[in-house]
């Protein structure tokens, strides 16, 4: 799965983080909305992500929410930063809809610009559904949609 933006920067999630996203749209977990962080780093105009964050105990997963209330989230990423010497941080992030072909909802639209107003680097912002996802750059309080190859 490839991400590819307007302006050519390409967004490279690796197997891992499908799989680990793959978990919560099955049959299983779908009814409880899911989600996690991106940690990854910037090489010129792309964005890796490495790594995702899952639920952890203290978030709280609702059939229509999901709030990352859980401290291990930014400890993860701050465990990343330090062991990578600087180069792996927070790159965004990703929840379930349970929906067959998810859509931003207004309360995510504001929540994402939120965390833009605290990160100026290349935000990604990805939901999850049963048969598709949705995956958007935000930057500078501008929020694209991105094309999936
Ligand atoms: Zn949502």
């Amino acid at each position: 799965m490839i991400f590819r933006t307007r302006d050519d920067g390409l967004i490279l999630p690796g197997h891992k983080i499908e799989r680990a996203i793959a978990t919560y749209v099955g049959d299983d977990e779908i009814g409880l909305e899911a989600g996690g962080i991106f940690i990854g780093s910037y090489r010129g105009p792309h964005v890796e992500i490495g790594s995702c964050t899952t639920p952890l105990p203290r978030d709280l997963r609702r059939p229509t929410l999901f709030d990352r209330c859980d401290p291990g989230h930014q400890a993860a990423a701050l465990e990343a930063w330090r062991e990578s010497g600087g180069t792996d941080t927070y790159v965004g992030e990703w929840h379930t809809h349970s929906v067959d072909d998810p859509v931003p909802s207004d309360q995510d639209v504001r929540t994402w610009h939120a965390i833009m107003r605290r990160v100026s680097n290349p935000l990604i912002f990805l939901i999850a559904g049963r048969r598709s996802i949705w995956c958007g750059r935000g930057r500078g309080g501008k929020l694209a949609g991105l094309a999936v190859l």
